[in-house]
């Protein structure tokens, strides 16, 4: 019989949940987790990772069609064979997942195949298939059961002409065209995979500008770009309905006052995504939900003594790396560790892997300004740099945002190629505190895209060299 008294127990075996777990077990504690379906959560199933597999195809699609760019003979362009190309990006996940295994074992955390449910004080009923697996008790609970994508009335999911997330990455043959609606980072990062592959694709955003989050320049900058590789946009506008055909869906939109139609072979459905709250248990609890997610103080504790939540459960940001050191904050603040640094979510990057990509921490300029600060701000655009141009991806920006009175680095925002591994060097210095005199005295690698970030400090305080 497995042990079923842990010091702690976690709910759910996504980033969130296995993280915070693995930290539980380096600190000493007896560790479960309870998981019901693929340890690694939506993040390595069927999120963050796989997406990454599909996007690395199509970017590699779009350069077999620029090839005498590069110095290639012209010749005819190998295609693709989309069933391939989904078992890579699959087998990519279950790598990972398997990793996840791997890592909870050596780490000795228990983990249990089924749904988990508070159940009184302090105790956790498992069940598999509705029978009854193990009854845990551990005097710390972590709720980490994550999200699901939000469904728009008249507009559900049907699997086949309508797909969220989990369908779009496993298509059965490739679409000719697409709607995408919501031009969040799910909604464009799919716009992008399949616009890369030679889908004819339309955005539909409700609101006024794509990627409605970042930076008013940068939307405004990758709009132009996706608009340039043949993807057609269309923000303020709402849709208002769908009709479906024998394999083709009819979609309604309303924008300025004018209504259109569009059919598209099929439709994705990226607006948003809702808390994992059901059927947890959370019921006579003092856990409190606002919406769908679970209110938390900055260390994930509830309202209930002894059950905290992280992660999607918690809500937004939505993010692998959110979920992961809230995990870890949360469990050090159970353990006693001092100075446990609470979350700051102004500190969460935020990436987008579209091409070209998007990536962001802190601070837009709008939002500077609404928080009353004095802006400085900073743009380099990549055609100044020398390594952006050797690489064939000229088109780029950087912008930086400074508190005028003090110097601090409030945000930086960035679109172009490698944006997302480049965006922690500004991550680092937001959590430094660093102000432009340490950016400035920074001494970045030539010839690299980094000093395009380099570029965006300087030009901020007027000392651009290469633009
Ligand atoms: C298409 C897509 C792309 C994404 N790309 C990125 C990206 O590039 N970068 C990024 O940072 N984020 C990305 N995300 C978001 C990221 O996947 C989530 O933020 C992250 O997975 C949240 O982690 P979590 O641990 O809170 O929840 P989850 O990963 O959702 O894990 C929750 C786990 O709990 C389990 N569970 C739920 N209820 C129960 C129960 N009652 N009993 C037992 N188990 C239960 C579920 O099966 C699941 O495994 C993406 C998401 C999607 C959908």
């Amino acid at each position: 019989m497995p042990e079923t008294k842990f010091d702690l127990i976690v709910l759910g075996g996504g980033p969130g949940g296995y993280v915070a777990a693995i930290r539980a077990a380096q600190l000493g504690m007896k560790a479960a987790v309870v998981e019901r379906e693929h340890l690694g959560g939506i993040c390595l199933n069927w999120g963050c990772i796989p997406t990454k597999a599909l996007l690395r195809t199509s970017e590699i699609n779009h350069l077999l069609h620029h090839l005498p760019e590069f110095g290639f003979a012209a010749g005819p362009v190998p295609a693709f064979d989309l069933a391939a190309v989904v078992k890579r990006s699959r087998g990519v996940a279950k790598q990972l997942s398997s990793g996840v295994a791997h890592l909870l074992r050596k780490n000795k955390v228990t983990v249990f195949d089924g749904d988990g449910k508070l159940a009184g004080k302090h105790t956790l009923t498992v069940t598999k298939a509705g029978a009854p697996v193990a009854t845990l008790t551990a005097p710390h609970i972590i709720l980490a059961t994550g999200a699901r994508a939000r469904q728009l009335p008249g507009l559900e999911a049907d699997g086949k002409l309508i797909w969220t997330y989990k369908e779009a990455m496993i298509p059965p043959a490739m679409p000719k065209s697409l709607l995408v609606i919501g031009s969040g980072a799910i909604g464009i990062e799919f716009a992008s995979f399949y616009c890369n592959m030679g889908v004819a694709v339309t955005v539909v955003e409700v609101l006024d500008r794509i990627l409605p989050v970042e930076d008013a320049e940068i939307s405004a900058f990758a709009h132009k770009a996706f608009e340039k590789q043949g993807m057609k946009i269309i923000t303020s506008a709402a849709v208002k309905g769908a009709s479906k055909g024998a394999d083709n869906v009819t979609v309604t939109i309303e924008s300025g006052g004018k209504s259109q139609q569009i059919t598209v072979d099929r439709v994705i459905s990226a607006v948003g995504i809702v808390g994992n709250v059901e059927n947890i248990g959370l019921e006579g609890t003092g856990v409190k939900v606002d919406r769908t997610h679970v209110v938390i103080d900055p260390y994930g504790r509830t309202g209930e003594p002894g059950v905290y939540a992280i992660g999607d459960l918690a809500g937004p940001p939505w993010l692998a790396h959110k979920a992961s050191h809230e995990g870890v904050i949360c469990v050090e603040a159970i353990a006693g560790l001092k100075d446990v640094h609470p979350m700051d979510v102004r500190n969460i990057p935020g990436c987008t892997y579209c091409r070209p990509q998007v990536a962001s921490v802190g601070l837009t300029e709008a939002r500077a300004k609404e928080g009353g600060y004095e802006v400085r701000v900073g743009r380099f655009p990549f055609i100044g740099n020398g390594k952006a141009i050797a690489m064939g991806e000229p088109d780029g920006m950087v912008k930086t945002v400074f508190d005028a009175k003090t110097g601090e680095l409030l945000g930086a925002h960035m679109v172009g190629a490698e944006v997302t591994e480049m965006i922690q060097g500004y991550t680092i210095a937001r959590t430094l505190e660093a102000t432009e005199a340490e950016l400035m005295h920074t001494v970045f690698p030539h010839p690299t895209i980094s000093e395009t970030m380099h570029e965006a400090v300087l030009d901020a305080y007027k000392r651009a060299i290469h633009f």
